[in-house]
């Protein structure tokens, strides 16, 4: 089966198929790190990261680029106000860049939290000044671009495909301009490239138009392309950046580089709360760092999977517990079968079971090869699950078909959605012990690579002796206490 994505470029599904073979460049637009990060953050991030998970799943070798901004994001689209990082560094009475660096932290803290894989690549945007610098001379070289009282403005009328991703036409953002256009503009759709540095602003660096600081957009393109190429395959990102932070960026890199930017647009749809758009001036933000408090990471990580990527959801305390009950189910079903897998005979694979693994295994995958649909391949877990049940409840299955089923749950919940129990759940003890079991986990891997099976087994007797049983899977060991 192949893969098919919803392009937002091309408004419709089509077969992904990258650039090279075997091989996929992703770029996700990252978060302004000016503030807690919050749940509207996490639909976007889970969501992509299923995407990159599946992705390496069918055996493609991914690099994953999301920036983080700490610069040129102003509080106003229209290229004036403050910008987000300085006003909420005055207000806190910190540096700029100590304000950054703790939200990126927090970030990241967040992201671990909910399971989420770090990307390969997490460029700064005030690291890549001189990058972004290039790509406006370049623009400015092109005939896309104009210089005014040291700012720079792309030239929206020198680039006839502006409005193609959003689906916006320039005329009527002429006509519905809702906000006062800056005067130097020559059109009221133009945006900033470099804008020039009031006295007072902190984030400034010299430039061949003044001392100033990039425009938002500007970032993702010069950072896009240095990690990524001019050309690359997936940008992914949120449905309310599609316009204009998107929109820029498409305008920027092909009108400066004269080929297409990215070949596949994923954006993910937006979170409600309680019914009504979220926001931090509708001061009803949900930060994660206090959800956390009320509920367990997986299952908010359940809650946003159980919904189509693209689509939007509703956060509410109800749509959590229930989430929870869900993934509960399936959390039960696996740990059954760990536990019986300790005292389970030896045997042959039943036949018959093991081919609806397969169905189901195969039904699952169809999901996620139609644009990675994960509330369908939930659906199936669920399916598999209450098989799965049925079969531990009327007989004495064997060990060799409990480890398919062990086996397939880890790589379908585990790997591809992250699903599974998290160490977060684990009892302290447990997780303090765990570097010390995988190391001499891979010690043993060492002594039977080198024929020492003696030695070998002596540490998976001394690990049982301690209530820590070790099964060895196509994937490695793994471990586990005891009940
Ligand atoms: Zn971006």
């Amino acid at each position: 089966m192949a893969l098919f994505v919803y392009n937002s470029l091309t408004r419709r599904k089509e077969e992904f198929v990258p650039l090279e073979p075997g091989r996929v460049l992703m770029y996700v637009c990252g978060p302004t790190v000016y503030d807690y990060t919050h749940i509207g953050h996490a639909k976007l991030y889970v969501s992509m990261d299923v995407v990159l998970r599946y992705l390496r799943y069918l055996g493609y070798k991914v690099r994953y680029v999301q920036n983080i901004t700490d610069v040129g994001h102003l509080t106003d689209d229209a290229d004036a106000g403050e910008d987000k990082i300085e006003k909420r560094a005055a207000q806190e009475r910190v540096e700029p860049m100590e304000l950054a660096e703790t939200y990126t932290r927090e970030y990241f803290w967040a992201m671990d939290a909910l399971n989420v894989t770090r990307p390969d690549i997490s460029p700064r945007a005030s690291g890549h000044v001189i990058e972004q610098i290039e790509m406006v001379k370049a623009l400015l070289a092109k005939g896309h671009a104009y210089e005014a009282n040291g700012s720079v403005y792309f030239d929206v009328t020198s680039y006839p495909a502006y409005g193609k991703l959003s689906g916006r036409k320039v005329e009527e953002q002429e006509a519905g301009a809702r906000v006062e256009v800056l005067p130097e503009k020559r059109h009221p759709a133009d945006f900033a490239l470099w804008k020039r540095a009031e006295p007072g602003h902190i984030l400034r660096w010299p430039s061949p138009w003044g001392e100033g600081y990039p425009g938002w957009h500007v970032e993702c393109s010069a950072m896009a392309q240095k990690y990524l190429g001019k050309t690359f395959d997936i940008h992914g990102g949120g449905l309310e950046n599609i316009f204009p932070h998107n929109e820029c960026e498409v305008a920027q890199s092909q009108a400066a580089h004269g080929v297409p930017f990215a070949r596949y647009w994923l954006h993910a749809g937006t979170l409600t709360v309680d019914g009504v758009k979220m926001g931090k001036s509708l001061g009803n933000a949900l930060f994660i760092r206090n959800l956390l408090d009320q509920y367990a990471p997986e299952d908010i990580r359940f809650f946003i999977l159980t919904s189509h990527y693209r689509g939007t959801i509703d956060f509410s305390d109800p749509a959590i517990r229930a989430a929870g009950e869900g993934l509960g189910r399936i959390h039960g079903t696996v740990e059954a079968v760990r536990e019986r897998l300790a005292q389970a005979p030896e045997g042959e694979v039943d036949g018959a079971f093991a081919g609806r693994l397969a169905e189901h295994k195969a039904r699952f995958l169809a999901a996620m090869d139609d644009d990675f649909n994960a509330p369908g391949a939930i659906g199936v877990l669920f399916d598999l699950s209450r098989q799965v049940n049925s079969l531990l409840g009327t007989g004495q299955p064997n060990r060799g078909i409990l480890e398919e089923i062990d086996k397939l749950y880890s790589v379908l919940a585990g790997d591809i959605l992250g699903i599974l129990p998290l160490s977060a759940g684990a009892p302290q003890a447990q997780v303090e012990a765990k570097p010390f079991i995988d190391l001499l986990l891979q010690v043993r891997q060492e002594l039977r690579a080198a024929r020492q099976w003696d030695l070998a087994d002596r540490i998976r007797q001394g690990l049982s002796a301690l209530n820590v049983a070790v099964e060895d899977t196509p994937q490695g060991p793994r471990w586990k206490v005891k009940g």
